[in-house]
């Protein structure tokens, strides 16, 4: 199997009207620069989502302004594999825009009997392009092409897009329902069709490629992780960050899920762009945004893939050039700190099918201001190496995650729930009362709910009632269970009686309603917490998480001192004989509609405390000069401070033998 290091992806969907496709192309030369770029693998094109092929296909549409006999895509391999660099094929499975010119019955159809056009997470994607159905007679059509390339060029896999199992109404689907005792009138089954469909192109592709035996790179965009492990060979993560869909609160939750997915050494790639969007030949981005995005993966062993777009006539721009190899050169001395190194964490929070929402962007932006080090899992991952468990406000106990709460909780798990986290399906009783240490009574209190906290805890906010800014639960606290912070009633709920509206609701009593419980194994909050951080990033509201961490874990992995500013973010990972911190300073700020970063951001003495796990210190060195830190060890941690860094800063604890 294939392990590239630095990859770039070129993304390229080019109109018939665009009329000197290649003709300016010198592959070699182009192959030369990729080569002084430092790149080991490119992501090429022989497939767009228009449906044209750049390589010498008998099967597909080959693009109309290619030069008779020029074969765009073969040339590039050949040039590529001279130069020692190998090449993934690039096909657009779900979107083909001339087949469906060709062949309008290929299409997908809408219920209204019209021809589909996607929406995806509110952004057309390629307007105006069909997209096709793969249950209609294109699935050959689009096997017979991959199939083609692959006895045609020495490519190292294939990189399959548009998986998007967008639900179809044409016959072929129909019937397929049908067969398969689905009804085509109710959405549900039509979108668990669509999802089967999609699998099952995966796996007649995945037959005809045979990656695992071969030798090939193969990934599905748009079908799960843990589907590409089963029909591919390796995981990537596609993340624009400066595109509102992803933003930058998509890859902090998917770098900590992917990985802990590799069970056989799987590469996982991590994709960005050079550019805002896809489509957007005009810009590159600061380095220090695409460096940020980088620093990020290669921090959780994912490598980098920088996502761009070649001119169509084949002249590569000097400025993007010179731009990715300052980057690449950049992040290739950290190289023998990355390979084969894995994370360590203290906890896991838990997203039932890694579903992305307000709530798990406000946890995991949480718990990274708070330096905590977790991982990301589904309800299939295994528990077992986790000591603390978080269940962030909606996370109901179905009856596969009753059993592995019930595992982990009699094996001495921690848990931290918040809101509904913890009840059964029907939402009427905690499935473990005794162990949440309270008796739920209703869905929620008032409307707004205010908190304080008490007794020890009510130093952590100031002397004033504060607001949630989302719905709590009415619990009653059983005996024995420490009440921690107790909800405040307003003077009325919010409503409007016809004549007065009761709009302004200020705090009034003090009631006897648990906000934060905690017993021995959970701590819990009655509050949704994480839905209300995402509205109003109250800090206070942070200032609570962490008290209850800290009731679970005493002793966390990493401590990093104030002076780091909450937007930087930490990572610990390790190799043997070794544990690391990564730190990055970089803020991402929405400036007029574009989320950009510009520059990497200095920091000054940041001293940290990394937990050994019973090992001693030898050595303390910064990457990637090896410039020894003074250092102590204390108890279980390694202390010492980073110097001024900009932007990434990289230490390693080098272990006593
Ligand atoms: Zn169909």
């Amino acid at each position: 199997m294939e392990n590239p290091e630095y990859i770039m992806f070129f993304d390229n969907h080019t109109s018939k009207f665009c009329s000197d496709v290649g003709h300016d192309l010198d592959a070699d030369q182009f192959a030369a620069t990729i080569k002084d770029i430092g790149a080991d693998l490119i992501g090429f094109h022989a497939k767009c989502n228009q449906g044209f092929c750049y390589y010498d296909t008998k099967i597909g549409h080959r693009h109309p302004s290619l030069r008779p006999g020029h074969d765009y895509f073969g040339e590039v391999v050949e040039a590529c594999r001279k130069q020692g660099i190998k090449v993934t094929a690039y096909f657009n499975c779900g979107l083909s825009n001339e087949d469906g010119v060709v062949h309008p019955e290929w299409c997908q159809i809408k219920k209204d009997g019209t021809i589909f056009h996607p929406e995806i997470l509110g952004t057309m994607v390629t307007p105006y392009a069909r997209v096709m159905c793969i249950n209609s007679p294109y699935r050959d059509h689009l096997i017979s092409m991959i199939r083609e390339v692959k006895e045609k060029y020495p490519v190292s896999g294939f990189l399959l897009d548009s998986f998007n199992g967008f639900p179809c109404y044409c016959r072929h689907c129909i019937e397929g329902m049908r067969a398969m005792g689905l009804d085509p009138e109710k959405e549900e089954d039509a979108i668990m069709f669509a999802k089967i469909s999609s699998r099952r192109l995966a796996q007649d592709i995945s037959d005809a490629v045979e990656p695992r035996k071969n030798g090939y790179l193969m990934f599905c965009l748009g079908l799960s992780a843990r589907d590409n492990l089963k029909y591919g060979s390796y995981l990537e993560c596609e993340c624009l960050p400066t595109v509102p869909c992803w933003g930058y609160d998509f890859l902090p939750m998917k770098a900590r899920y992917l990985r802990t997915l590799p069970q056989n050494g799987e590469p996982v790639l991590n994709m960005t762009g050079r550019f805002y969007n896809w489509g957007d030949f005009g810009s590159l981005r600061t380095d220090a945004a695409i460096e940020y995005d980088m620093f990020f993966g290669l921090a959780n062993g994912m490598r980098p893939n920088i996502g761009d777009h070649i001119h169509p006539s084949g002249i590569y721009y000097p400025g993007i050039a010179k731009g990715v190899k300052r980057i690449y050169s950049k992040l290739k001395q950290y190289d023998p700190w990355y390979r084969n190194a894995t994370n360590p964490v203290d906890m896991a929070v838990l997203f039932p099918g890694m579903a992305t929402s307000n709530t798990s962007k406000a946890v995991i932006r949480m718990l990274s201001e708070l330096n905590m080090q977790f991982d990301c899992i589904d309800e299939i991952s295994d528990w077992d190496k986790y000591r603390l468990i978080v269940l962030p406000d909606y996370i109901v106990l179905t009856e596969e995650l009753q059993a592995k709460m019930d595992a982990f909780l009699k094996s001495g798990g921690k848990v931290l729930a918040t809101g509904e986290s913890g009840l059964d399906p029907e939402k009427t009783a905690f499935c473990f009362e005794k162990e949440w240490g309270v008796r739920f009574e209703a869905g929620r209190t008032f409307d707004p709910p205010y908190f304080t906290m008490v007794d020890e805890y009510s130093g952590l906010i100031p002397e004033l009632p504060l607001s949630v800014y989302d719905d709590c639960m009415k619990v009653e606290a059983l005996a024995g269970t420490k009440v921690a912070g107790k909800i405040v009633a307003p003077y009325f709920d919010k409503d409007w009686d016809g004549v007065y509206a009761k709009f302004y609701t200020p705090p009034r009593d003090l009631t006897d309603l648990p906000f934060v419980t905690m017993t021995e194994q959970v701590a819990y909050c009655s509050g949704k917490l994480f839905a209300g951080y995402y509205k109003a990033a109250s800090v206070e509201l942070r200032h609570v998480f962490k008290a209850m961490l800290e009731h679970l874990l005493s002793a966390p992995l990493l401590k990093v001192s104030a002076d780091l500013p909450s937007f930087a973010r930490s990572f610990v990972s390790e190799q043997p004989g070794r544990r690391m911190v990564h730190l990055l300073n970089y803020m991402p700020e929405l400036r007029g509609e574009m989320l950009i970063v510009e520059e990497s951001l200095a920091a000054y003495n940041i001293e940290v405390k990394l937990r050994l796990d019973g090992r001693k210190a030898a050595k303390v060195i910064l990457a990637p000069t090896g410039e020894e830190l003074p250092f102590v060890q204390d108890g279980d941690y390694a202390v010492f401070t980073f110097p001024k860094f900009c932007g990434y800063g990289l230490a390693a604890v080098e272990f006593a033998e």
